[in-house]
């Protein structure tokens, strides 16, 4: 989601666009009879679709090839510039023939470091210069492309970078992370803070010893990195880096460039390339896999946007009456069903995929992407690698024109192939509505969220001991697997975990919110989807309350290390979950087969205590592992199984060698607490 609202134009009304443009080709077939003529368009749907893979810039140190896919529009013509802005002229104007159904023009001499913009002529004027959507790199602010030697960007040992591996899925534990807040805290010692580049540093600490950074990425354990918008996005001026400014990004500007303010010099283009490669490599390095955030459902800009200068009405959505429809909540969205966009989404994603080696991506309200476009997309990447990770938000933000059944919604995942949604019935089941602030959830005491809860410890699958019908969002299963299911308390939206919990229970102790912040983490920790950590919530961060910190700035943004020793108890405890889950196939199954295989609930007859037992987990040291978790307020016994039990977790500590003596027949679970005991 994004907090942008821009408010639309009508003023390019799409059924205009094409009549004045049907009416001018009639008039100059009539008058210019002689002369070559363009085809006419009736519809956007009869442009021929280009079939190469080809469009933007190619580079050799011999000439630059660059080529426009529009099909409508009369002329189109390139602009080479010596500077990445201002009112310099242009160092040279070539115009554009088209050849095999794209525009092209080839620059003879080497290019490297040249700036560009592509330039189109519609209904006899030239219109406004624009960025190639396919622009591989820009200059300060994005508005040149940037035709750039892509082979003097690579980092030492790039050729040799490889993603640390993943057997499975499930085996995944992602750490959602804005690139600045990770290093921002004066206190992190990070040289280079709210840069691709903080991320890459070792051996930092604060003063008092604790790791920071990438380092404390590391001593956490998680194995997947997923990075907030970092592709170029509007809203950050990057002229001016060293004045306080700070967005998540999503307003997406140019989709194959990286941010230029999380760059050490935005002006030029390579080095942003180069310093995003070192950040991938660095985090690879660490054993750890990078998820990129991609917002391909709408622009940052509507009428003026590059898309609209260069190939107009093409790669959006209309209104009937012509304004553009808004199913992002940002003034526009991007028709993903239209097979040309479908196409430079793919190939954007494949790109990032090869060129920066990521391992993952992330689509902001996915919904607005048609079911059609995102299988496709999976199995062009899965084709590439086949542990690459695909999920999205399974909604959107607003009605859209694309029917609802075309629409990756979250009760479609079934339909989809290799694509995971986020399960907003275990995020709200655990602590209450995101749009409903003092609402209570399961680990703050309130009834009736149990089969929320079991849903979401079996992934959002069929299991025959969850009964749909009371779970709070969904009335059936909606992951055919496990691993179509993101399992998740909070992220970048909304409250800090903790801020919430402190809205929803204003009379409670922070001790007993620090006990429901850990009985959260450690069901989404120990359930059996793909788990999702909001960054900082394994100490607790706040935002003191800002529920939609997008433009808040460093101050409210920054995760603030102190954090790690204020609250060493519950970091330990998160820690301690990671590793526990790491070491245990118990608790990622895999399949729906071998969960309901394998996992049993216990009849509890109390809607605050969820009880279940996996017995024989493949591959797992431990045979018989039996899980607890008391929602309520006061400690409740349980019966045990035959046998000797351990304790492996309760709600203060993960101790796998054990936590006291060994308990036979029943037991007692802690108010707000998760008890995990092995046999
Ligand atoms: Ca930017």
């Amino acid at each position: 989601m994004h907090r942008l609202n821009r408010y639309l134009s009508t003023a390019n009304h799409p059924l205009m666009t094409m009549f004045r443009a049907l009416a001018l080709s009639l008039l100059l077939g009539t008058l210019m009879s002689c002369q070559e003529t363009r085809p006419v368009y009736t519809s956007l749907d009869e442009y021929p679709i280009y079939p190469h893979g080809d469009l933007g810039a190619k580079y050799t140190t011999e000439a630059t090839t660059f080529k426009l896919w529009s099909p409508a529009v009369d002329a189109a013509r390139v602009k080479l510039y010596r500077e990445d802005s201002g009112d310099l002229a242009p160092m040279r104007v070539l115009d554009m023939e088209e050849i095999d159904g794209a525009w092209t023009a080839i620059a003879e001499g080497d290019m490297d470091e040249i700036y560009y913009t592509f330039q189109v002529k519609q209904n006899g004027t030239w219109q406004e210069e624009a960025t190639d959507p396919y622009a591989r790199a820009a200059g300060t602010n994005g508005t040149r492309g940037q035709v750039i030697d892509l082979a003097d960007t690579n980092p030492e040992g790039w050729a040799q970078d490889t993603a640390p591996p993943l057997a499975a899925a499930t085996d995944a534990i992602l750490y959602e992370l804005h690139v600045r807040d990770i290093s921002l805290d004066p206190r992190a010692n990070i040289e280079h803070p709210g840069k691709f580049l903080g991320l890459t540093e070792r051996g930092t600490a604060t003063n008092q010893g604790d790791a920071t950074g990438l380092d404390h990425l590391i001593e956490l354990g998680v194995t997947h990195v997923h990075l907030l918008p970092s592709f170029d996005y509007l809203s950050v001026n990057e002229a001016q880096t060293e004045e306080a400014q700070y967005n998540w990004g999503y307003d997406p500007q140019n989709y194959n460039v990286p941010e230029g303010s999380y760059s050490t010099n935005p002006r030029n283009g390579k080095v942003r390339v180069r310093e995003f490669k070192q950040m991938v490599k660095a985090l690879h390095d660490a054993g750890i896999r990078v998820v990129m955030d991609v917002v391909y459902n709408h622009t940052g800009k509507s009428a003026d946007s590059h898309f609209q200068h260069l190939i107009p009405d093409y790669f959006y959505r209309f209104n009937e009456d012509g304004s553009f429809s808004n199913a992002s909540g940002c003034g526009n969205e991007i028709a993903s069903d239209r097979p040309m966009v479908r196409k430079y989404i793919r190939e954007s994603l494949e790109y990032w995929v090869k060129e920066y080696h990521v391992d993952g991506f992330r689509f902001d309200l996915m919904a607005i992407h048609d079911i059609a476009t995102m299988n496709e997309i999976s199995q062009s990447l899965h084709a590439l690698d086949s542990t690459i990770l695909l999920y999205g938000e399974g909604w959107t933000a607003g009605d859209s024109p694309l029917p609802v059944e075309q629409r990756a919604l979250k009760a479609h995942t079934p339909q989809l192939d290799r694509v995971a949604a986020f399960s907003d019935d275990l995020r709200d089941g655990l602590k209450g509505s995101v749009f409903n602030h003092e609402e209570q959830g399961f680990v703050s005491g309130a009834h009736g969220r149990d089969m929320s809860i079991r849903f979401g410890i079996v992934g959002s699958t069929f299991h025959p001991h969850v009964n749909y019908d009371s779970v709070n969002y969904s009335n059936e299963p909606w992951a055919k697997e496990p691993a179509q299911c993101i399992n998740y308390v909070s992220c970048h939206d909304n409250h800090t975990l903790r801020d919430r919990l402190a809205i929803s229970n204003p009379g409670d102790p922070p001790s007993y919110r620090s006990q429901m912040q850990r009985l959260a983490l450690a069901i989404v920790l120990t359930s059996q989807g793909i788990p999702f950590l909001h960054a900082g919530s394994e100490m607790e961060r706040t935002k003191n309350g800002d529920e939609n910190s997008y433009k808040s700035g460093d101050g409210v943004n920054a995760i603030r290390y102190a954090g790690k020793r204020a609250n060493k108890l519950t970091y330990n405890y998160v820690r301690g979950l990671i590793e526990l889950r790491k070491q245990h196939p118990a608790f990622r199954l895999g399949s729906t087969e071998k969960i309901t295989g394998h996992l049993e609930f216990a009849q509890t007859n109390d809607d605050q205590l969820v009880v279940y037992r996996i017995q024989d987990a493949p591959g797992d040291a431990w045979s018989d592992i039996l899980v607890a978790f008391n929602g309520s307020g006061q400690a409740k016994r349980i019966e045990l199984p035959e046998g000797s039990w351990t304790t492996v977790a309760n709600g203060r500590e993960v101790n796998p060698e054990g936590i006291g003596g060994e308990r036979e027949e029943w037991t007692y679970v802690d108010g707000r607490s998760a008890l995990i005991l092995v046999r």
